[in-house]
Parts: structure tokens; C-alpha cells; sequence
């Protein structure tokens, strides 16, 4: 828990994200405006042709990683090296560019997660007067299991609280010190995470993926400053990949993807509820503890610490039903 802020809880800053059309897909579906507020999305085959919206930021699909990372994650960065917590959460139906967002490896497309990290150790080195030590975990939440990515054998992860707020219980925290340490314990937790799924038959788009850095700042010792050595501050920030939001076909919503479904949508709904909650200043009670999701980012989404919600969407005519679902999703986050 990061120490307590003067001011009243901002809300949530939405960044909306918009990737090109493939080549077996129909552009032409989205339109941003010059200000990079507003966006339309046209949906000619439906009784509603369009509908428009505004958020923080509206990203086009000629956006690089560079530009997502100054609307969305720099400000909670320099927030996390001060002690506070931090969420970048991205969310939309797979397919749509969360994980490419947060953590593709491609050296020419870096990810937010990667990016944030060199950022922090970058800050680390430029640091004289603290010392620093830096920790990552990698978790998923699958049908409200916690698996431990890089110890995948520890698949029921319990939340506990303690006096110093939530943590996850036995969870593998590995000390980093570089980007490539990051990017390292990334592609171990994603080849673990594809071998959990390949065994269940199931799809790792139908999890969230949360990855956690925890920054550890000491005062560096010296001498002179030996009794100030207890103002310890510790900053956590949350890097969310929040499982594909599309609502599954009636046809095939049977067994195992049916359960799947409900606890997507449990997560994804609750999450929408504490995320306009802060939106809300009437708002009395929160529902953090209706699912491990909510429960597990309760400080980091509570008030006091940042958060960036970027909503990934694919401007394609094929994909509006759900574009709309998404973009939806945002604005809520936005009312106040
Ligand atoms: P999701 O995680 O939302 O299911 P992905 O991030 O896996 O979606 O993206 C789906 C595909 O689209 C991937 O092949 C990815 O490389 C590509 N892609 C996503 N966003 C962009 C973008 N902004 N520019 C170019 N390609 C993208
Ligand atoms: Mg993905």
C-alpha cells in the first residue's frame, strides 16, 4: 500500500487504441478526430449508423508503442519510483492488441510492460541518493484460480491482507535488474502459460495475465543519513492483459467454455463496477471483493494510485458489434 495522497481519487485515464485492418478484414469502420479526443465508429449495417465518443487520448492505427506509452503509462511510472501503486489494464476482444501492447517482445515493437521497466531502471541509475531493489511476478487469473506463472505448479495462489493491504500469498517474486531480465521472465511465463492451456484444451485469451513489479527505495546509507534508513517506500505497478471481452455465440456456449464465459464476465463486469465507482464521487459501495481480479488490484484501483485503462480495438466492419461493447466499456470509466 502506497502512502496516503492529500488530493480526492482521480479517475481512471482511458487511452483508446486502434489497430489496422488485416488483410482479410474491411477498414473504414473507425474515425478519429484531429484533436485525438474524439472517435466515430460507423456501423452501416446497423438500425444505429454511428456513434461517437470521447476519452483522454484516441490512438490511430498509425500510433507506435512510443506513443501509447506517453499517454498511458509514463505518468504512473514516475508515480511507482515515489511509493505509489500503479494499473495499466488493457482490455477489448482478442485479436484486438492487448498483449501486443503490453508485451510483445519484437525489439522493433517493445511492449508497455518492457517499456516500463527499462524506464524504471533507467530512473535506478540516474538515482544517487537511494538504492533500490526491483522484483517482478507473473500471475494469471484463469476461472478464478491464481497460477503462478513462473512456479506453475503453485495453481491456487491464495489473496491474503495483512497491515500492509493485499498481497498474493507464496507468489514467485524474482529480483530484476535490466529490461532483459523482464523480457526473460515474460517469455518463461508465456511459454508456461501455453503449456497450462494446450493441457486444458483451452485458449490463454480466456485468462488474465497480470504482471507485477514491486519497487523497493531506500535511502542510499551513509554515515549521516544511518537513522533515516526505516523511510522505506514501497511502489507496486500492475500490468493487466484482462482476458478477451467478447460475448461468446449461445451455439457454442456449453461445458467448459460456458463456465469459462461466467467468469470472464463476472471478472470483466465487477472490474467495470469499482473502475466507474471512482468515476462517481456518490458512489458508497464498492464491489472489490466480488472477484479475485477486483480483490487482488483493490489498492492500485481504490483511489490514491494511477490508473490507465487502454481500450484495444481493431478498425474493421467486422468487429463493430463489438468495437461498440468496448468503446462502451471505456466511456463508462470516463463519467463523472
Ligand atoms: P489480443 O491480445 O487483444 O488478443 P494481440 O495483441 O495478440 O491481440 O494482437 C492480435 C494480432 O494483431 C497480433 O498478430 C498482433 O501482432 C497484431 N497487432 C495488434 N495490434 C497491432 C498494431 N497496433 N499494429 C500492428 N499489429 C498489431
Ligand atoms: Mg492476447
Amino acid at each position: 500500500a502506497g502512502p496516503q495522497r492529500e488530493q480526492i481519487a482521480e479517475r481512471v485515464k482511458v487511452v483508446v487504441r486502434v489497430r489496422p485492418p488485416r488483410a482479410s478484414e474491411t477498414g473504414g469502420a473507425i474515425k478519429v478526430a484531429p484533436d485525438h479526443r474524439g472517435i466515430v465508429l460507423n456501423r452501416e449495417s446497423s438500425t444505429v449508423p454511428s456513434s461517437s465518443f470521447e476519452f483522454d487520448k484516441v490512438l490511430t492505427e498509425s500510433a507506435n508503442q512510443v506513443d501509447v506509452y506517453h499517454a498511458a503509462v509514463q505518468p504512473i511510472v514516475e508515480d511507482v519510483l515515489n511509493g505509489y501503486n500503479g494499473t495499466i489494464m488493457a482490455y477489448g476482444q482478442t485479436g484486438a492488441g492487448k498483449t501486443y501492447t503490453l508485451s510483445s517482445r519484437d525489439p522493433n515493437a517493445i511492449g508497455m510492460m518492457p517499456r516500463a521497466a527499462a524506464a524504471i531502471f533507467s530512473a535506478i541509475e540516474h538515482d544517487q541518493s537511494h538504492s533500490y531493489t526491483v522484483m517482478m511476478s507473473y500471475i494469471q487469473l484463469y476461472m478464478e484460480l491464481l497460477q503462478d506463472l513462473i512456479q506453475p505448479q503453485n495453481s491456487d495462489l491464495q489473496i491474503r491482507e495483512n497491515e500492509n493491504g493485499v498481497y498474493v500469498a507464496g507468489v514467485s517474486e524474482r529480483e530484476v535488474s535490466s529490461m532483459d531480465d523482464c523480457l526473460n521472465l515474460l517469455h518463461i511465463g508465456d511459454r508456461n502459460r501455453a503449456v497450462a492451456f494446450t493441457a486444458l484444451n483451452a485458449q490463454s485469451s480466456r485468462s488474465h495475465g497480470i504482471v507485477m513489479l514491486t519497487i523497493v527505495k531506500r535511502p542510499s546509507t551513509t554515515p549521516k543519513n544511518r537513522a533515516v534508513r526505516q523511510k522505506v517506500k514501497v511502489g507496486r505497478l500492475f500490468m493487466v492483459d484482462l482476458a478477451g471481452s467478447e460475448r461468446l455465440k449461445k451455439s457454442r456456449s456449453t461445458g467448459l467454455r460456458a463456465t469459462e464465459a461466467v467468469s470472464i464476465n463476472l471478472s470483466l463486469t465487477t472490474l467495470g463496477m469499482c473502475i466507474n465507482a471512482r468515476a462517481d464521487p456518490n458512489a458508497t459501495h464498492v464491489p472489490f471483493r466480488d472477484s479475485k481480479l477486483t480483490r487482488l488490484l483493490q489498492e492500485s484501483l481504490g483511489g490514491n494510485a494511477k490508473t490507465s485503462l487502454v481500450i484495444a480495438v481493431a478498425n474493421a466492419v467486422q468487429h463493430c458489434e463489438e468495437t461498440l461493447q468496448s468503446l462502451q466499456f471505456g466511456s463508462r470509466a470516463m463519467r463523472v
